[in-house]
Order: C-alpha cells, then structure tokens, then sequence
C-alpha cells in the first residue's frame, strides 16, 4: 500500500480533470513536470499542417516531405541545402517562434510553488514565457545552438546571428559556401544540438549544470510529497522522461504520477494505484485549472471581507 495518502486518489475520483489537477498541486509540496512535444502542440507549435507547408514550400516541392521530423533527419544533397533548410527550421522553432499561452498559464500555476522541470522540447518556449532558466532543464539540446558533427569538444555555440545571415542570402534553397559552420578544433561539419539516433549530443557546462540543479531537486525533495506531472510526453522517446518519471514514482512511495495525453499510454501496473491519466488537451485543461482558482481566490476573498 501507499504510505503517503493523496486524497485526489480516494476524494478526486468523480471529479473533473482540472479539479483533479488543481487538487494534486495544491496537495503536493514538490512538482516534478516533464514536457513533450504534446506540451509544444497545445500551443499550435506543431512540425505538420500550415506551419510547415507555408515555410518549406519549395523543399516540399522537391522532396514530398509530409512532415518537419521527416525533413529534419532527411540526407541532404550538400551542406548548402541543408543549412537553407534548418536555418529556416530554426527561425520557425527558435528564434521567431511565438509566445505560448499554455507556457504563461503554466508559469501562473507553478507560482509560489516548489517546482522543476524537464523537457525534451528544444525550442524557446518555455524562455519566452519568463520561466526561471535554473528551473528547466532541456535534456534533448537546444536548436538555437551549434555542435561539432564528431564531438571533438565539448563546446556549444550560439547559431543565430548565422542562422539570420543564412535566411538573408540562400537562393535556390542553398546558402553560400563562406556560410557553411566548419568546428574550429577539428574542421568538421557542425550541426544543430539536439541527439541523433543513438542519443548521443554535445553536453557542456552549461548542460552538466541544468542536469545538476534537476537531480538537486529530486534528492531535495526526497521524502516529500511529489507530484511528476507529465506533460504531452509519446512515445518517440520514452527513455527520456516517460519511463524514469515511472521509475521514480515505483521507487519513492509518497510520489503521485499524473499523465496528461490524448492517447493512452500503458502505466506499469506496479505504479497503477498512484496514477492518474488525464485524457485531455493540454491548453483547455490549464485554462481550466487557472479559472478554478481564480474563482477559488475570488471566493475566500468574498469569505473574508
Ligand atoms: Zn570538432
């Protein structure tokens, strides 16, 4: 049995999503949040439909793609084309990607509140949204940065200066040659950061420190009441949060493991009792969380005075 009771698993059965969300946070003394590319999706921030039609209409021309995940593993021609495309992809991803309304709301919810989080996102959203940098961890890179193609340092190099010159000057979808990124150690290719198929990537300090103040706040809060709090996370990689947010609710009995996702996903039955799947979208629920404290605080003040 649980040692640790949460009353949104005995009370919250018949509530709604949002009042079984609001319940585990107000609950908890510690929130562990995981996001995936569903957390990026609620806000429109998608690699299919007329976001990646209307940037990439002559590549798509040329090479059929369905969607930017296929684009972004694609084996290019040459280096010229490859960085007109991914300097576009970057711009649409990173730098001029808009503010997501889901990222603010989260910000307002977490407020007050002992949290970190962990993301396998790489784009700018949860930087724009104000969310304090030593709070998230982007454990997948970020594309707003370079790395050498054979990992001979471990160096990180800010991309958008380039990335804008790229924009500027490619013709035909191809960058001129003088633009190309060579690694300044070894001559090779550079490359966006973010892992490959056998999940290696450049990791700097800057890396090693976000890793760290993450395991910080785990063994900070070891025997607290943790709420992990998965956020939009498939199964592209589930190695990367999905399956260790599982791990650690098995292994630490005051946890409570809380999986928003449209699809569903299998929960180990060893974790069952203390999970709870919420089939919702993300960008409703939360508005729905904000409203019902909203209207909470409006009631005590009303009780108040
Ligand atoms: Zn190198």
């Amino acid at each position: 049995m649980c040692e640790t009771s949460w009353q949104v698993l005995s009370k919250g059965k018949d509530l709604t999503a949002s009042s079984k969300l609001n319940m585990a946070l107000d609950e908890a003394d510690a929130v562990l949040i995981g996001a995936g590319a569903g957390m990026a999706a609620a806000d429109g921030f998608t690699y299919a439909g007329p976001r990646f039609t209307e940037s990439f209409p002559d590549f798509i021309e040329k090479y059929r793609w369905l969607d930017m995940f296929q684009a972004s593993v694609f084996e290019f021609e040459s280096l010229n084309e490859e960085w007109a495309f991914f300097s576009r992809f970057v711009d649409l991803n990173y730098m001029s990607q808009p503010l997501g309304e889901s990222y603010v709301r989260l910000k307002e919810l977490l407020e007050g509140r002992n949290y970190h989080i962990i993301t396998s996102n790489a784009d700018n959203a949860f930087e724009i949204a104000g969310f304090d940098q030593d709070k998230v961890f982007d454990v997948q890179g970020k594309y707003n940065l370079l790395q050498c193609s054979r990992g001979c340092s471990l160096e990180r190099f800010n991309n958008e200066e380039l990335m804008k010159n790229m924009i500027e000057q490619q013709q035909n979808m191809k960058v001129p040659d003088e633009l190309i990124p060579y690694c300044p150690e070894c001559g090779a290719s550079m490359e966006l950061n973010r892992r490959n198929h056998t999940d290696w990537m450049v990791e700097d300090d800057k890396f090693f420190k976000d890793q760290k103040l993450f395991h910080n706040f785990l063994d900070h809060n070891i025997n607290k009441k943790l709420l992990i709090l998965e956020l939009g996370c498939g199964y592209m990689a589930p190695q990367v949060i999905k399956h260790p947010f599982q791990q650690m609710t098995e292994n630490r009995n005051n946890a409570l493991y809380m999986t928003v996702n449209l699809k569903d996903y299998r929960i180990p039955p060893a974790i069952r009792e203390r999970s709870v799947w919420l089939q919702e979208d993300i960008k409703e629920l939360l508005l729905n969380v904000q409203k019902e404290q909203q209207f909470t605080k409006k009631k005590t003040y009303e009780t108040e005075y």
